[in-house]
C-alpha cells in the first residue's frame, strides 16, 4: 500500500546517516542519495533526536560505532529499547570485523565495513535491510481482513498517520460507510450472502479509493472506514458506489449510509476524526434507502455537551442534583384502575443547564460504564421509597427500577440487590427489575443466566421496550421472564382495527399463553386506555394516568388511592 503510494508520489524512502567523520558522510551519501532521501547526522544525540523526529518515516538508519557523546553501541541499546524505535532497521559501519557480535546482539540488522565496498553492495545491503524489515512487518501482524482483504483498522489507522505525513498539506474527509439492517439480510438470506454482499462492497470500496488515492478498511462487521482527499461531491461518490454495488451483486435492495468529516481537522488523531465520521454515520433517519450525513458544528457542540455531562456526573451526584422520580403504574383488570407500583425514572437538575431528560444522558453513560454508578444510587433511592412509604402509609407500593445492560455483567449485581432488600426491610418480590429487551438479543444466553438466578432470589423481572428490538417474539418463549411492557411506539399508535392493534393484542396474548403479565407504557389517552383494556392488557402506565412525579406529589397520589389523609 504504502509502496504504492511511494511509487505514484515519487516519494524515496528516508534513510539516516550517522557518522562523526564529515568524508565518511559524504561517501555514503553520494552513493545511495540517488534512490533515497538521506538525513544526517553528526553524533548519537543527533542521530536520536533525528530518528525521534522522523520515526514515522524514517526506513534505516546507517550507523557509525566509534562517535563521541551516545557512541552506537548505546545508541543501538536505546533504538532496541523502544517500542516504537525497534522497528527501524539499523546498518552498523564499522571497521573492526570484532564489533559484529556485539552489534548484532544488540539489534543490528547488517553491517558495512569500512572502507567501503564498491557502491552496488552498499546498495544492495540497504535495500535488502529495508525489504527485510518491512516484510517483518507484514507477517507480524495480519494488516488485513480476512474475509474482504482491506486494511484492518489498527493497520489502517497507521497507514493514514503515515499518510499524512507524507502529504501534510493534503485536505483529507473521513467517511464511515454502513450497510442499512444488515443484520437482516444476513438473518433472511443466510450468513453466507451475507459475506458476498460484504466482499462485494469491498471490491468497490478498492477501486474507489485507488482512484481516489485514498484509505480504506473494514472497521467491524459491516461497516467501513474510507480515507480520501476531500471533495465537495461525496452525495454523488455514494450514489455511484450504492449503484456500482447493487449491480455486481444482482441485488437491488440494498442501501447504504454515509457518516462523513469533511476537511478533517488534523490536530486531532485520526481514530478521533473517524469516531465524528461515526457519529455523523449514526445519526441518519432514513433506512431504505441510501442516504448521508455531515458531521457538522451542530454535532460538534453536542459532543462538547456530552463531554460535559460526562465531566460533572460525579460532582451532580455528590452534590444531589440528581433525583429520583416515580410514575404510577395502575392495574386495569378490575372494574376501577388500581394503583399498583411504580417505576423509579431519574431526572438530573443542572443548575446551570436546567433540567435534563435521562433520554440525553442514559444512552451516553451507557456507552461508557458511568451509568452503574447512577443506577446504583436509583436502586438505593428507590428501596429506601418503597420503606418510607411503607412507614409513613402502611402500605406498600412496589416499585420497579431500570438495569442497564452493562449491570447485568456487574458480579456483585445480586449481592448489592440484595443486600439493598434486606437492609430496607422490603419484600424481595416489591423490588422489580427492568431489564431493556436490547439486553437479552446482544448476548442472551449470559442475560438468561443472570436473570434465571434473579428470579430465583425471588426478584420480578419485566422485560423493559418489547417489541423494540427484532426477534421479540421467538425469543419469549425461551425467556426467564415475569411480565413484559410494550414498547411505546406500539401504544402511540394503536387505533380500532390498525395493524398495531393486531400486534399488540396478538402480543397479549401470546404472554398470556406463556402466563406473563403484560404492562403497556406510554398511554396517553382514553382511547388508548380503552383499547387496551380490552385488548386483556393487566397494567397501564402513562400521562394518561400521571406523569413522573416526584415523592412528595407521589405521596398524593397514595393518599388518594388509599383514602388516607395524613398531612
Ligand atoms: P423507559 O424505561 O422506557 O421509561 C419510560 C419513559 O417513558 C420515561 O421517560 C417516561 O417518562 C416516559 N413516559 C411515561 N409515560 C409516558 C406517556 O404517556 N407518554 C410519553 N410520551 N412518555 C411517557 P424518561 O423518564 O424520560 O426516561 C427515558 C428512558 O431513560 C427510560 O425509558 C429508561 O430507558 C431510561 N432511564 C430513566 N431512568 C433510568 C435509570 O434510573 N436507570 C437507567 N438505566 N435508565 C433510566
Ligand atoms: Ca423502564
Ligand atoms: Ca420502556
Amino acid at each position: 500500500m504504502l509502496e504504492e503510494m511511494r511509487m505514484e508520489k515519487n516519494i524515496k524512502r528516508q534513510v539516516l546517516v550517522v557518522d562523526d567523520e564529515q568524508i565518511n558522510r559524504d561517501i555514503l551519501g553520494m552513493i545511495i542519495s540517488r534512490n533515497y532521501d538521506v538525513i544526517y547526522a553528526e553524533d548519537g544525540s543527533e542521530a536520536l533526536q533525528l530518528i525521534k523526529e522522523n520515526s514515522r518515516t524514517l526506513s534505516l538508519v546507517m550507523l557509525d560505532l566509534m562517535m563521541p557523546k551516545i557512541d552506537g553501541y548505546e545508541l543501538l541499546t536505546i533504538l532496541h529499547a523502544d517500542d516504537a524505535l525497534r522497528r527501524i532497521p539499523v546498518i552498523v559501519l564499522t571497521s573492526e570485523k570484532s564489533a559484529e557480535v556485539k552489534s548484532l546482539e544488540l539489534g543490528a540488522a547488517d553491517f558495512i565495513t569500512k572502507p567501503y565496498d564498491t557502491p552496488e553492495v552498499i546498495l544492495a545491503r540497504v535495500q535488502r535491510s529495508i525489504q527485510l524489515a518491512e516484510d517483518n512487518v507484514i507477517i507480524r501482524a495480519t494488516e488485513t481482513d480476512e474475509l474482504t482483504g482491506l486494511l484492518t483498522k489498527e493497520f489502517f489507522f497507521q497507514y493514514c498517520r503515515q499518510h499524512d505525513e507524507y502529504f501534510p498539506d493534503l485536505v483529507m474527509d473521513a467517511m464511515v460507510l454502513n450497510v442499512n439492517r444488515f443484520h437482516l439480510i444476513n438473518d433472511l438470506r443466510g450468513r453466507s450472502f451475507g459475506n458476498i454482499v460484504l466482499t462485494t462492497m469491498a471490491g468497490c470500496i478498492k477501486n474507489t479509493v485507488k482512484q481516489l488515492e485514498g484509505l480504506a478498511c473494514r472497521c467491524e462487521s459491516d461497516t467501513f472506514y474510507i480515507y480520501i482527499p476531500h471533495s465537495n461531491d461525496c452525495p454523488n461518490k455514494l450514489n455511484m458506489l450504492t449503484e456500482m454495488i447493487r449491480e455486481k451483486l444482482g441485488w437491488r435492495s440494498i442501501s447504504l449510509r454515509l457518516g462523513i468529516y469533511q476537511e478533517a481537522d488534523r490536530s486531532i488523531d485520526v481514530e478521533e476524526r473517524f469516531d465524528r465520521a461515526n457519529l455523523a454515520c449514526s445519526r441518519q433517519r432514513s433506512i431504505y434507502g441510501s442516504s448521508y450525513c455531515l458531521y457538522d458544528t451542530e454535532m460538534h457542540k453536542r459532543e462538547l455537551y456530552h463531554e460535559r455531562l460526562i465531566n460533572e456526573m460525579d460532582r451532580a451526584l455528590r452534590e444531589k442534583h440528581f433525583k429520583v422520580f416515580y410514575q404510577p403504574k395502575y392495574n386495569i383488570r378490575g372494574e376501577m384502575p388500581r394503583l399498583s407500583s411504580a417505576e423509579a425514572l431519574i431526572r438530573w437538575f443542572h443548575p446551570e443547564l436546567g433540567m435534563i431528560s435521562p433520554g440525553e444522558f442514559i444512552p451516553l453513560f451507557e456507552t461508557n460504564g458511568l451509568i452503574q454508578k447512577l443506577d446504583r444510587f436509583v436502586w438505593r433511592e428507590a428501596a429506601e421509597q418503597i420503606r418510607k412509604w411503607r412507614e409513613r402509609f402502611g402500605v406498600t407500593i412496589p416499585v420497579s427500577v431500570n438495569v442497564s445492560r452493562m449491570d447485568m455483567y456487574d458480579p456483585d449485581l445480586e449481592s448489592l440487590l440484595l443486600d439493598l432488600v434486606k437492609s430496607n426491610g422490603l419484600d424481595i418480590k416489591d423490588y422489580l427489575l427492568e431489564i431493556t429487551e436490547s439486553a437479552y438479543t446482544n448476548d442472551s444466553s449470559q442475560m438468561i443466566k443472570t436473570v434465571e438466578k434473579l428470579r430465583a432470589d425471588g426478584f420480578q423481572v419485566e422485560m423493559d421496550d418489547f417489541g423494540s428490538g427484532y426477534s421479540s417474539l421467538n425469543m419469549l418463549a425461551a425467556l426467564p421472564i415475569d411480565a413484559l411492557k410494550l414498547d411505546m411506539r406500539f401504544v402511540r399508535n394503536i387505533s380500532e382495527g390498525s395493524k398495531d392493534m393486531k400486534l399488540v393484542s396478538m402480543m397479549i396474548e401470546i404472554a398470556g399463553m406463556l402466563g406473563v403479565s403484560v404492562v403497556a407504557e406510554g398511554v396517553e389517552t382514553e382511547e388508548q386506555y380503552r383499547l387496551l383494556k380490552n385488548a386483556g392488557c393487566d397494567v397501564i402506565q402513562g400521562y394518561y394516568f400521571s406523569r413522573p412525579v416526584p415523592p412528595e406529589d407521589f405521596d398524593r397520589l397514595i393518599e388518594k388511592e388509599f383514602d388516607l389523609s395524613l398531612s
